[in-house]
This record gives C-alpha cells, sequence and structure tokens, in this order.
C-alpha cells in the first residue's frame, strides 16, 4: 500500500493503519521519510502524558484507569507501552493483552507495545517517532508507558508534555525517588495503591521532599495525588491534573521550551543516526574500522581521524 493511502486511513481513524505505520517505525524502514513528510502537517496537538515508575507500582494497571477515565470525556487515547529491556515489540507483551482486553473493543483507544530493539538510535530513535504516528492519527491524548530503569524515565520525560511518576507504598520508594533523579522529572507524582498501609506515608515523605527543591515563583509545583488505580479511585483527580498542567504549561511557554528541547534531541539523534550509518555501516569498506586502525598503528591522532570521518 503507497504512504499517501496508509497516512490517509490512519488519519481516519482506522487503527490497522496506524499500527502499520508504527511497524513501520520498529523496522526502520526506508519509507519512514515519506511517512514522516506526510505526518508533519498534522502532528503538534496530541496531549503527550509519560508514564514511568518502578516495575510492579502499577503503572498498567493505572495506565488503563487513565484511559477509562479519558474515555468518559470523550477524549480518543493511544497508548505507547515501552519496555526498555524487552527485546519484543509488535503489541506481543502480555502486559498488552491484560489491557487491551478491558478497551479491545473500543475505537477510540488504540494501545501498542513497542520494544527498543533497533540498532539505530534505539529508544531515542524509534519513540518520538512513534508519537509523531499516533499525534497525526488525532488522539487527543497519547501516553507513553515505561518501566522506570534510570536512564528510561528521564528520555521519557523529555518526550512527553506532562510526566506522571508512580510510586507505591512498601518499595522503599524515598530512596529509590532520590536515586532515579525522579524528583526532577515529574510534572504529577502518583502513590498509587492508596488501598495499602504505607501510601500516605510515601506521600507525605515525597512531598517534605519535593519542597525542598528550588523553584521560581512561577513554576509549576508538581501535586502529589493518591490513587486506588486498581478500583480507579482518586484517578479522576489525576487527568484534571494532567489537563491543569497543560494548560499552564501552554500559557507559560514551558510547552514551547519542552518541544522545542524534544525535537532537537530527534534531529540530532536522527543526524547522528545517518552520520554512523555513512561511516560505519554496510558499505563494502568500513571507514571508522580503516580509521580506528591509522590512530592505534599511531599515524594518525584522534582529532584527526574525527574530522576525517565527518569528512566522508
Ligand atoms: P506495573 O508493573 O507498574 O505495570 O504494575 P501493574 O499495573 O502490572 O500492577 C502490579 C500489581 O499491583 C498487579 O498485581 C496489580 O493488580 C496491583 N495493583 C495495581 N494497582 C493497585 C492498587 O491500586 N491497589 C492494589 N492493592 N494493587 C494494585
Amino acid at each position: 500500500m503507497p504512504v499517501s493511502e496508509l497516512v490517509e486511513q490512519a488519519r481516519a481513524g482506522q487503527h490497522r493503519a496506524v499500527g502499520r505505520l508504527i511497524s513501520l517505525v520498529e523496522d526502520e524502514s526506508p519509507a519512514l521519510r515519506e511517512v514522516m513528510a506526510a505526518l508533519a502537517p498534522h502532528t503538534g496537538r496530541a496531549h503527550v502524558v509519560g508514564v514511568t515508575g518502578a516495575p510492579g507500582v502499577g503503572k498498567s494497571t493505572s495506565t488503563s484507569a487513565l484511559v477509562t477515565e479519558l474515555r468518559t470525556r470523550d477524549k480518543r487515547v493511544g497508548v505507547l507501552a515501552i519496555d526498555p529491556s524487552s527485546p519484543f515489540s509488535g503489541g506481543a507483551l502480555l502486559g498488552d493483552r491484560v489491557r487491551m482486553s478491558e478497551h479491545a473493543t473500543d475505537p477510540g483507544v488504540f494501545i501498542r507495545s513497542m520494544a527498543a530493539r533497533g540498532h539505530l538510535g534505539g529508544l531515542a530513535w524509534s519513540a518520538p517517532q512513534a508519537l509523531r504516528v499516533l499525534d497525526a492519527a488525532g488522539f487527543d491524548v497519547v501516553v507513553v508507558e515505561t518501566v522506570g530503569v534510570g536512564q528510561s524515565e528521564v528520555e521519557v520525560a523529555g518526550a512527553a508534555d506532562t510526566t506522571v511518576v508512580l510510586l507505591a507504598p512498601g518499595m522503599g520508594d524515598g530512596i529509590q525517588a532520590a536515586k532515579a533523579g525522579i524528583l526532577e522529572i515529574g510534572d504529577v507524582y502518583v502513590v498509587n495503591k492508596a488501598d495499602r498501609e504505607g501510601a500516605r506515608t510515601v506521600r507525605r515523605d515525597l512531598r517534605s521532599m519535593l519542597s525542598l527543591a528550588e523553584r521560581p515563583d512561577d513554576a509549576w509545583k508538581p501535586p502529589v495525588l493518591l490513587t486506588t488505580a486498581s478500583s480507579g479511585e482518586g484517578v479522576a483527580e489525576v487527568v484534571e491534573k494532567l489537563e491543569e498542567h497543560r494548560g499552564w504549561a501552554e500559557e507559560s511557554g514551558a510547552l514551547r521550551r519542552r518541544r522545542l528541547r524534544r525535537v532537537k534531541d530527534e534531529v540530532e539523534t536522527l543526524a547522528l543516526t545517518e552520520l554512523r550509518k555513512r561511516w560505519g555501516g554496510v558499505s563494502d569498506r568500513n571507514r571508522l574500522d580503516d580509521l580506528a586502525a591509522e590512530v592505534v598503528a599511531g599515524q594518525l591522532d584522534p582529532y584527526a581521524a574525527a574530522d576525517r570521518l565527518l569528512e566522508t
């Protein structure tokens, strides 16, 4: 099927076409150039919400509850579940099937999982492009869910307009929070499993840690909410805070700044990926190998080698 037709179908809300476009991203298809060119005029509308947190805090459950709540508000929702540690992709993850069951028949919901198996730029390369597909396909809200494993959390925060950091009692959260640097990335903090003992203590500790951060007077003050995702309790407040943050970010200019930074990263990643392909890839002669050999042999210094690499 020609790319233009696929894009048209995706824009018309056909999930199969959306899925196929995301597969092109995963497969690092050469058709992506054309796809992205066709999508460009239709992007920038969706509210991209990142959801991150350690395994077991309730991300899948919370995402599903968020979708349910957003649907009652007539929002079309796309979900991209990213597992940076998983070699599997294409919606085959177990979590997907669990999530799918509840929203499977809803034409206003699209759920897809993606693994960062790509050899090019990994997650940093593929996630923004998949987000563009969902944005251009007209979803009002796109939720990106990632397993919190340090760096990936920070990457997700960079990719989202609004980042939700999820915690739960009984997981040594205070120390975990400080360690993983999540105190800097959250726009909305949610202590899930409020039905369990200790949730209020986690919230209190988190609030006091957040209050130590120096913020300008007009900065967004990240709220700390309590939810029981399994019953849906507290989820409406989360959605309200997400919308509030989006409104604030739009008015204050923070949204534009964040998106500029995001796109700069994206363009840079694409350019670097392209460069790497040129000098190290599938060509008959590997320029980088040759230059490295010269540096090892003392015939060339590394700066000169880098210059030559850029000249290729
Ligand atoms: P993820 O690994 O962060 O995606 O977490 P899951 O959504 O898979 O949830 C992990 C476990 O916690 C599952 O057994 C859920 O049923 C359970 N769970 C999720 N939310 C809640 C909650 O609000 N209260 C309680 N008690 N359990 C929950």
